[in-house]
């Protein structure tokens, strides 16, 4: 068993981030697998360096450690999408040799103009953006204009069998229709590097939020263009704020660095998660290896969890 948190170095992580890290953690524990760390770095734009080194100091602050990852190594390295950009490609070209992806030279706005929503609500992208496409396309090319690469998805629904969510029907073309692999910009996609690097670093286990299970269909493709058995999946419900609307990192949410600059000790986040989780009735102070032996995915709660005034007054000592 090989399970991994896979944190995208955008920002400081906040008490959600920790939490889906503590889910993953103790279920690779548990289970007496192999946890790795890998560091998602693909967006030059918004990843920073500072951050890869700020998220893997977070996670120790809170307890959590890892059996391979960038600063430990391992025999599936290197640990950090930016240093795997080769393996990306040549995925890519084992896609490409089979005929399933094509070229898009759709900007954001003519996606927009296709799909019709008022406020540019992405629709999948299917049957009328590959006909805008294929209209444009002879001019866009003759302009030298860079297209991105998507892989064309059909119609069909996909069963699979969550660990947390249960059985569910996944429908890629309405998901994600036509998903992106290589950006026009050059940028290798997300879905396609999280199945590649999954493959290669032989995880079977992807414990995650479940703001990702509409990717999950697109990638499930992935794993059969590629020949590849896919993991198991738990995508894991999320923490809300006290507005109700899910943590987000550019939201500046409340992140570990900043209770950890605040005085907040790291078992009072760890018991407080727990709790929201429904391991523990209420917060008690509690180290991430208290959890190791006895975690089971099954018993978590399945609702996501709302913070509130009296959770962060626990946090800072009440
Ligand atoms: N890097 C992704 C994120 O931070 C997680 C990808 C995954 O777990 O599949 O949201």
């Amino acid at each position: 068993m090989r399970g991994r948190y896979a944190p995208s170095p955008t920002g400081q992580l906040h008490l959600g981030n920790a939490r889906t890290a503590l889910l993953a953690y103790w279920h690779a524990r548990a289970q007496g697998g192999t946890f790795v760390m890998r560091v998602e770095d693909l967006d030059t734009q918004r990843s920073r360096p500072e951050f890869v080194q700020a998220n893997l100091e977070e996670l120790r602050w809170l307890g959590l450690g890892w059996d391979e990852g960038p600063d430990v190594g391992g025999a599936f390295g290197p640990y950090v999408q930016s240093e795997r950009f080769w393996l990306y490609k040549r995925a890519l070209e084992t896609l490409r040799t089979s005929g399933q992806l094509f070229e898009c030279y759709l900007s954001r706005k003519d996606l927009q103009d296709v799909a019709g929503a008022p406020h540019g609500t992405g629709a999948a992208h299917g049957e009328a953006q590959r006909s805008l496409n294929a209209q444009i396309e002879a001019r866009k090319r003759r302009e030298g204009k860079t297209p991105s690469l998507r892989f064309r998805v059909e119609p069909q629904t996909l069963a699979l069998h969550d660990e947390v969510v249960g059985n569910v029907t996944l429908n890629p073309a309405a998901d994600t229709g036509d998903f992106v692999v290589r950006r026009a910009d050059g940028e290798w996609a997300y879905q396609l590097a999280v199945v590649v690097d999954d493959i290669a670093m032989k995880i079977t286990h992807v414990v995650r939020g479940d703001d990702l299970l509409p990717s999950t269909g697109a990638q499930l493709l992935l794993y059969r263009a590629l020949g590849a058995e896919p993991p198991a999946f738990a995508h894991v419900p999320l923490l809300l704020g006290a507005d109700g609307v899910r943590l987000a990192k550019r939201k500046g949410s409340l992140t570990l660095s900043a209770l950890n600059e605040a005085g907040v000790r790291p078992e009072r986040v760890v018991g407080l998660l727990a709790s929201s989780l429904g391991l523990i009735e209420r917060p008690l102070e509690a180290h991430a290896d208290d959890f190791t032996e006895t975690f089971e995915l099954g018993r978590i709660h399945k609702e996501a969890f709302r913070l509130d005034e009296s959770h962060l007054a626990w946090l800072y000592g009440g």
